[in-house]
């Protein structure tokens, strides 16, 4: 799936969210700039922003100097494109970000400065890494496949 060219509600506040283009990444990505200051990706644009190194300029400088309206974070959210209810999910054990996310459409929303914790949270590779173990405890599942990995890394 491809970006999503329409113009949404935000799933926090319901303000039409605005659409900034990232150039390095070439995606554009929508932001609620006269709400709450949410953060729409959609599915797979979150791996070009996650890291501190990949840069998102226009992001910032769309943000800078805003205020915004506050949410309620924990109410439950509905997917702007699927209309379908969003799932709250940990993306990190060390900051305790909890994201909201559609299983449907793979849609990710990031309460106002979500996005900027996340990806100021790692120092190193290392730190990260760590960080994925601690979440992989949580589940199961989630350790089995860690532990796939590290075999991987081992071979
Ligand atoms: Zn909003
Ligand atoms: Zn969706």
């Amino acid at each position: 799936m491809t970006d999503n060219l329409n113009f949404i509600k935000c799933p926090a506040c319901g303000t039409l969210m605005k659409k900034v283009f990232l150039e390095n990444q070439n995606i554009l990505i929508d932001i609620c700039l006269d709400g709450c200051g949410g953060i729409w990706l959609d599915n797979r644009e979150l791996a070009k922003v996650d890291e501190k190194d990949e840069d998102i300029t226009p992001l910032n400088e769309a943000l800078n100097g805003k205020t915004f309206i506050n949410v309620d974070t924990t109410a439950e959210r509905i997917c702007p494109i699927c209309n379908k209810p969003m799932v709250k999910n940990h993306v990190s054990a060390k900051q305790d970000i909890c994201i909201d996310e559609c299983y449907h459409c793979g849609g990710k929303f990031f309460d106002r400065n979500e996005l900027e914790l996340m990806r100021n949270q790692y120092d190193s590779d290392e730190q990260r890494l760590a960080d994925v173990k601690e979440l992989a405890k949580h589940s199961e599942k989630l350790e089995q496949i860690f532990q796939e990995l590290l075999k991987k890394e081992a071979l």
